[in-house]
């Protein structure tokens, strides 16, 4: 068998595609109960969300369990040269989820309703989900029930095993945590094969390990995630701040309340003084008939203005009055903009969709899938972010980058410092989130430039000494890899070498290079 796995290596290599029949050997060969795909039919498995790189897989796998996952592991570690890659919906900026001439797994084939059960433990509710399941899936499966998670990402078309790879945040991080901070016990295919139950207190190593852990440590194939009562409605709230002092005060003030006195979530976008359709005034109006008058704005507003945008979970029982008293009450501590506020009242499922309906028309303008999003993602201290949004908001970026700019505060203590994640040192961090889209060239911005502003946003930081971290973090050499984990980096080394020591997972990250 590994003689035929080598043989497509090396075929590979000369750019030769292999037959059905070498397919179906090879299928043999690995006996799975899942199928493969070989040649251009596993094209899709080379490409990815951020559409700067492609790679050529040797093969595209579909597991049908946790069994599959190990037989293909097992596999690749008696080959001097492959590497796996799970691949969870392949929304990675930088070629995360990719293996160059290696077994790429698909892990979208391990869901199905089978495979979701919900249990109660000493009276809190749990959801056991596959590693491949979508966030939008568990959330239908789980509202069925009146349940939900507590903590998701904005948009929810990814894997349960790939944000649990990095760490999975949104408005509601800043109370309960990371996705990451919410699952209590994985199922995980280690780099040797081993299919291991892991949580706090069994393998705690491999738990923590795995989350955060940029796929390195073992593939997911379940996860324990808690949940709570699911809202039956959400009141949406948008606040326009032409003062970043003024934002980040109301941000911190809400973050830091008690949870009974404030918003069930928490986030901010900055956007360009404006009339541009995609990233000035009109996106912040939350309804068709709602208008954003630039007449309220004080003469002192600049360039770039600030969004504080707030949820408020209710019931359908809830008196609409005790909700409007609610939120008033709420709202009367804050400093916008006065008559800048936009409102509206919508299902929990839709608030949590929302980014659905921008997906929507996104594809339908052509820059969704047909073109590169050169995304950057950073967490940056309280301590540096007023510099951050001097240099760049301000001046670098002022014109937008053509999608959402996000910036809102997160809690270190609601991380749990076990997990591989790594985080900024000061206890309030921000989230900044720089959403580029592009329009298909030639009209586009040369995408290149683009990556170079981006890597000039990074490099300004480290100059300045910035207490910050790249969130979904690329980089290509060990210097940099080092440098992101600063004191954290014996441990991941350490952790690599106890679960993949020959380093064939995740091989996109470019961290360990494959021991043959
Ligand atoms: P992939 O891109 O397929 O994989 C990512 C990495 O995880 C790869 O290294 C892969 O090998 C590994 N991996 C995948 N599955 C597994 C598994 N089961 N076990 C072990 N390793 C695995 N992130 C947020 O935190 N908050 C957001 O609000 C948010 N919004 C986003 C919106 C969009 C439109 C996009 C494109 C991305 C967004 N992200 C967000 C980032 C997202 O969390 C990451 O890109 C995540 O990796 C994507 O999940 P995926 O399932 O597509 O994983």
């Amino acid at each position: 068998m590994i003689a035929y796995l080598e043989r497509f290596v090396h075929e590979n290599d000369t750019e030769s595609r292999p037959d059905d029949d070498v397919v179906s050997t090879l299928c043999n060969a690995l006996d799975l109960q899942g199928s493969i795909d070989c040649g251009a039919a596993a094209d899709a498995a080379g490409k990815d969300f951020g559409g700067m790189h492609s790679v050529r897989p040797l093969a595209f796998v579909r597991p049908s369990g946790a069994d599959d996952v190990a037989r293909v592991v097992k596999a690749a570690s008696r080959s001097p040269n492959l590497t796996v890659a799970a691949r969870g919906n392949g929304h990675s900026i930088n070629g995360q989820a990719m293996a160059d001439r290696g077994l790429v797994l698909d892990m979208r084939s391990l869901d199905g309703e089978g495979r979701f059960h919900v249990s109660e433990i000493d009276g809190s509710c749990y959801a056991d989900v596959s590693g491949g399941a979508l966030w939008e899936d568990v959330l239908r499966r789980c509202l069925g029930l009146g349940l939900a998670p507590r903590s998701w990402t904005d948009y929810l078309s990814l894997t349960v095993g790939g944000t649990l790879s990095n760490a999975g945040v949104s408005g509601q991080a800043f109370r309960y945590g990371p996705q990451t901070s919410n699952v209590t016990e994985l199922e995980v295919v280690t780099g040797k094969g081993e299919t291991l139950i892991c949580s706090e207190s069994e393998n705690p190593e491999l738990f923590y390990g795995a989350l955060g852990g940029l796929g390195q440590f073992g593939i997911i194939t379940r996860a324990r995630v808690l949940l709570q009562q699911a809202p039956d409605m959400v009141r949406w709230i948008r606040l326009v701040y032409s003062e970043f002092e003024d934002f980040t005060r109301d941000a911190e003030f809400l973050v830091t309340r008690p949870e009974k006195d404030s918003f069930d979530y928490v986030e901010g976008f900055v956007f360009s003084n404006n009339d541009n359709p995609l990233t000035g005034r009109p996106t912040v109006p939350l309804h068709p008939d709602q208008e954003f008058d630039p007449t309220r704005l004080p003469p002192t507003a600049g360039s770039v203005l600030y969004c504080l945008e707030l949820a408020l979970h209710y019931r359908n029982t809830d008196h609409p009055s005790t909700v409007d008293t609610a939120v008033h009450r709420l709202l009367a501590r804050l400093g916008f903009v006065e008559q800048l506020e936009f409102q509206v009242d919508l299902s929990y499922m839709d608030f949590l969709l929302r980014v659905k309906r921008a997906e929507e028309d996104a594809k339908a303008n052509g820059i969704w899938e047909d073109t590169p999003h050169p995304w950057l993602n950073l967490f940056v201290s309280k301590s540096h972010v007023s510099e951050f949004d001097r240099v760049v908001f301000k001046n670098l970026l002022k014109e937008g980058v053509g999608g959402p700019m996000l910036i809102y505060p997160l809690l270190r203590s609601k991380w749990d410092s076990r997990t591989s994640t790594v985080l900024p040192e000061g206890e309030i961090f921000y989230l900044v989130a720089l959403l580029r889209f592009t329009a298909p060239q030639p009209k586009g911005p040369m995408v290149d430039k683009l990556v170079v502003q981006n890597k000039e946003i990074v490099q300004y930081c480290f100059t300045k000494g910035f207490d910050f971290k790249m969130y979904l973090p690329h980089y290509r050499s060990e210097e940099e890899w080092k440098r992101h984990f600063g004191n954290q980096w014996t441990r991941f080394v350490q952790r690599k070498a106890n679960f993949d020591p020959m380093a064939i997972l995740a091989p996109g990250q470019k961290i360990f290079s494959r021991i043959p």
